[in-house]
């Protein structure tokens, strides 16, 4: 019997231990986590996002703040706005909402961002203190970190000895996945469009994380008997047997067909993305601690 490894519970006990760490920072050292959230034009799903986002911190405890920019602010007062959130001391956690409308280039956006506020943990300071192994001072990029957490849930804190094949390379996920499955002693095969062979690649796997955005492209026979597959993929697709014009949401993985062959899989709907607004709540407080001179929680 496959086990499924539930998003909405696993977040639930992040969110549960945020809570207490932020009513800690404020009980004993009078600082509330501030996290503001910045989102610019009326993009339907990114305005979903933003409003969850804000919401759950208010629910942690923390100082929320959002910014709602019009969709034709320009490069420099998106800039200008960055740097004063940097320089807000109430403000521990800044998060410019992706993607930004055509033409704004969000590169030199994220990177202004001041490393110690960069919650989304997309810095290239963040990024090079994970590649270098270090875990404890920068911030982790959420979707990858709350994937983590669920891999543990099944293999412990030492992933010695299994073979970790991750699917998509992305700055986003998959890079910062590798690294951090890497970082817990697992033998990393990165898989990309480039790579020949993708199935067979991916029955080697005892841990088998998919991030390409293509809907259901994992097969059953992609995936080795008793493997834990991690889903991280989010499409939409049309679903008329709901109705007409109903669509639901798949992910990467054939779930049907995976969850056949493979000994834990996460859902989606239902899985790694119930992780990520829990990730950033984590790291706000993470950040928090650390901009108040002290070590962050575990
Ligand atoms: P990107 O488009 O940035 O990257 C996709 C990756 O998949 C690329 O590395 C690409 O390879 C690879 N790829 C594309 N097609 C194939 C193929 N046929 N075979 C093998 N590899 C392929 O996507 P993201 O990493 O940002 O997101 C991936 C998926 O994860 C999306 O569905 C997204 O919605 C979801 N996601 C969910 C999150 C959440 O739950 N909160 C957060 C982030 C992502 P190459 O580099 O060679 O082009």
């Amino acid at each position: 019997m496959v086990r499924r490894i539930e998003g909405k519970t696993t977040a639930a006990a992040v969110i549960d231990k945020v809570k207490a760490e932020a009513a800690r920072l404020e009980r004993d050292h009078g600082v509330k986590p501030g996290l503001a959230v910045v989102i610019v034009g009326e993009d339907p799903a990114s305005q979903t996002y933003v409003a969850s986002k804000s919401r759950t911190a208010k629910e942690c405890g923390f100082h929320s703040v959002q910014h709602s920019l019009p969709e034709g602010t320009s490069q420099d007062d998106l800039a200008a706005l960055v740097d004063k959130l940097n320089a807000d001391p109430a403000i521990h956690g800044v998060l410019v909402q992706l993607p930004l409308p055509k033409g704004l280039d969000s590169e030199p956006i994220i990177q202004a961002i001041k490393p110690e506020k960069d919650v989304d943990g997309l810095h290239v300071v963040n990024a090079g203190k994970l590649a270098t192994g270090d875990l404890k001072t920068g911030l982790i990029s959420c979707t990858p970190a709350g994937a983590m957490i669920m891999v543990r849930m099944v293999h412990g804190q030492d992933l010695s000895g299994l073979h970790a094949v991750v699917v998509g390379r992305s700055n986003l996920f998959g890079k910062p996945m590798g690294q951090l499955l890497l970082n817990a002693n697992a033998t990393v095969t990165m898989a990309h469009s480039r790579t020949k062979d993708l199935a067979s690649i991916c029955r080697m796997a005892d841990i088998l994380v998919v991030a390409v955005g293509r809907q259901q492209m994992v097969r059953g026979d992609w995936v080795k008997p008793g493997a834990t597959v991690i889903d991280v993929g989010i499409n939409r697709i049309d679903a008329p047997e709901r109705g007409e014009g109903r669509t639901r949401l798949v992910g990467d993985v054939n779930y049907t067909e995976a969850a056949e062959v493979a000994g834990a899989i996460t859902p989606v709907p239902g899985g790694v993305g119930l992780m990520t607004i829990a990730m950033l709540m984590a790291n706000t407080v993470t950040a928090a601690y650390q901009q108040s001179g002290l070590a962050a929680p575990d």
